[in-house]
């Protein structure tokens, strides 16, 4: 705990010039705080002082009135009705202006700065007087409390962008096999509930975590200063309150985390449910997925509630114990007081002190509790940020200067949690080569092509190009050999440039245009008002999947790869807009070595090699006429899709 504490404080590291600047101004606010209430003692001294000579001197005929009380409020009941006893009706002269002089008078001398000194004492002993002081204290406490708080929340604010932005560092660069085993909308909830709970923890942490333990620290301090029998007695008493922190605190963290899984399940239902609401609309499905959600909320806040529950019942139980602990005081402090052991004095010092002790640890207790639940939200946090990403480039890695001969699969398996869906591969492909690879649905063609990116790892075997292992290549450099038009193109809400660009980050908008052009999507968007500044977004289901399928093969041609990869890039679409991107298709590949999975095997028939994959391994290679001679699988699934075809 104290490990991810610490880790948690050092992302203020960089902000610590304005950590100490804010602990300097919390400790002018609370001098000038103190100041203020210090105002109270010179008036309280002098007037009792004075006010009980008067009576006993002055008008001693009088008897005792009681008159109104000037202090009353800062005074306890007993300590008014004692004072009022003390003071006589002094209705004809003013008390204060009696006191000033008389302190005037018993300074020695007679200069400036003495009657400087007994105008300020004087002073304290006027409403007036005091109320100027405390006015003139206004604009220091106004100042600093601003700059502690400002300071306090820049910082912790500055803290929650620095880790969400080290958060998404940390998910880009993971491997897709980590996406794969989580939800989106879960991560998501990481960094922002997750982070939420932290920042909203580490904000009431900041200014306890610091003052609480001081105040306890002083006032066990000052215990021993005043009795030292007595503090022996409190620490004694200690382990009772500070047993409930640490017990409640342990419950509110296990609950904050159940909670937090149950924030994400909602993220993560309500994404889904967001994602998908066509389908839900065209089912019908809007009770059944509301019900779903209310189900998940009412988890929620079973979750939420038992973490309420710890929290005030860590607090009432310090409450209670605190009460117990103060009637003991009595009996205690009424023994040692009877027996002479401890003087009166410094029993009264030491119950102070010992209030300020258990004072500070309800708050302590408090301040445990929000670092409790903190806690659970940066240890999910840290999960993400310790998560060393699966693809990683060797140490020894080469770059990848393009591709002169081949690729070659050698004995390859590969396997998504463990369960194995490709065996035993081996296969080489020249450069200039398109291998068409066809297979039944779930046979593994999909699985066989991402392993050339390195999008997932082969369990057994190798994969080279031009002899070399690609697990020994810098990953980028593999990457800029790649260009891929999958079955889901994935537009960005931003321009079709942009778009485009994606495929060459510095490409000029000629390049653009040229790319566009090759694609047959160019007059599409010439046509456009904004034309290749057009948001993608405004255009939204404006654009056919064809044009989309488009814009994705001119990012392919930006790009310009020595190895293509086609995976049911024309499978989504209707077969007008499939001849146009297919046509499209043969423009990018030319030159290039492809791999194509294509859902019509008409399309693939020219290709140079067509494999055929049947649960995971090549069960024949040829081209299309030695295939469809040898009759066997390939002939089957040829055959199926032709009968299937609208003549
Ligand atoms: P194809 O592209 O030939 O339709 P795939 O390569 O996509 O086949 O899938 C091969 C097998 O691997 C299927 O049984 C599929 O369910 C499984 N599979 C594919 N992708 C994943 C994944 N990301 N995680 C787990 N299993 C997967
Ligand atoms: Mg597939």
């Amino acid at each position: 705990m104290l490990q991810e504490c610490a880790r948690l404080f050092a992302f203020t590291g960089p902000y610590w010039k304005m950590g100490l600047l804010a602990l300097a101004f919390m400790l002018l606010h609370t001098l000038a705080t103190g100041a203020q209430l210090a105002l109270i003692k010179p008036v309280l001294d002098r007037l009792s002082e004075k006010k009980a000579q008067v009576a006993l001197t002055t008008h001693p005929k009088q008897g005792i009135t009681p008159v109104q009380n000037p202090l009353e409020g800062f005074t306890t009941g007993a300590e008014s009705e004692l004072l009022n006893k003390q003071v006589l009706d002094t209705s004809d002269e003013n008390p204060l202006e009696e006191l000033q002089e008389e302190i005037k008078n018993s300074l020695p001398g007679g200069s400036k700065l003495q009657e400087l000194r007994a105008w300020i004492i004087g002073l304290t002993g006027s409403y007036r007087g005091i109320g100027l002081l405390a006015i003139a204290i206004a604009p220091v406490i106004f100042v600093s409390n601003y700059f502690q708080n400002y300071l306090k929340h820049f910082i912790i604010w500055k803290v929650y962008v620095d880790i969400s932005n080290r958060l998404c560092q940390s998910l880009l660069p993971q491997s897709l096999s980590f996406f794969d085993d989580r939800k989106s909308g879960e991560l998501m909830s990481r960094v922002v509930n997750d982070l939420m709970v932290t920042q909203v923890g580490l904000l009431v942490l900041f200014g306890d975590v610091v003052l609480q333990p001081l105040r306890f620290l002083l006032g066990l301090a000052l215990a021993m200063y005043f009795s030292m029998k007595l503090f022996l007695l409190t620490l004694l008493a200690l382990p009772f309150f500070l047993f409930p922190i640490v017990f409640f605190g342990k419950k509110i963290r296990r609950h904050g985390e159940a909670t937090l899984e149950r924030m994400a399940r909602i993220t993560e239902a309500l994404r889904e449910m967001l994602s998908g609401i066509r389908t839900v609309k065209a089912y019908k499905m809007e009770d059944e997925e509301s019900k779903e959600f209310q189900e998940i909320n009412k988890e929620f806040f079973r979750k939420r509630m038992k973490v309420t529950k710890a929290v005030i019942l860590s607090e009432s139980t310090n409450e209670g114990l605190y009460a117990v602990g103060l009637g003991l005081m009595v009996i205690i402090g009424g023994y040692v007081i009877s027996t002479g052991d401890v003087g009166l004095g410094e029993l009264g010092g030491f119950i102070a002190a010992t209030t300020l002790t258990f004072r500070s640890t309800k708050l302590l207790s408090r301040s445990y509790s929000k670092l409790q639940e903190c806690l659970a939200g940066a240890g999910r946090i840290f999960e993400i940020l310790d998560q060393e990403p699966q693809v990683k480039d060797h140490p020894q890695a080469v770059e990848l200067k393009g591709m002169e001969r081949d690729i070659t699969f050698k004995q390859v398996s590969s396997a998504y949690n463990s369960i194995e869906v490709l065996r035993d591969i081996d296969l080489t492909v020249k450069k200039g080569q398109v291998v068409a690879i066809a297979g039944e649905s779930g046979s593994g063609k999909s699985t066989l092509i991402n392993l050339i990116p390195r999008f997932y790892e082969p369990t057994q075997g190798t994969i080279e190009i031009d002899g070399q292992d690609i697990r020994y290549v810098k990953k980028d450099s593999l990457l800029d050999q790649i260009a891929i038009v999958t079955q889901q193109t994935f537009l960005f809400n931003r321009s079709i440039a942009e778009n485009i660009r994606y495929g060459k980050r510095n490409a000029s908008l000629k390049e653009i245009e040229e790319a566009a052009r090759a694609a047959y999507i160019h007059d599409f968007v010439t046509e456009l008002p904004k034309g290749y500044d057009t948001e993608v977004g405004e255009l939204g289901v404006r654009l056919s999947g064809g044009q989309r399928q488009r814009i994705a093969i001119a990012r392919a041609f930006l790009k310009n790869t020595p190895i293509l990869i086609l995976d049911e890039a024309t499978s989504a679409l209707d077969s007008e807009s499939e001849k146009g991107v297919q046509e499209a298709l043969f423009n990018l590949m030319k030159g290039k070595t492809t791999f194509i999975v294509a859902h019509r095997l008409a399309t693939v028939r020219n290709c140079d090699k067509i494999i055929v994959l049947k649960d995971g391994r090549i069960v024949e290679t040829g081209t299309h006429e030695e295939l469809v001679e040898k009759g066997g699988e390939y002939l089957r699934l040829y055959q199926a899709q032709i009968e299937g075809e609208p003549a």
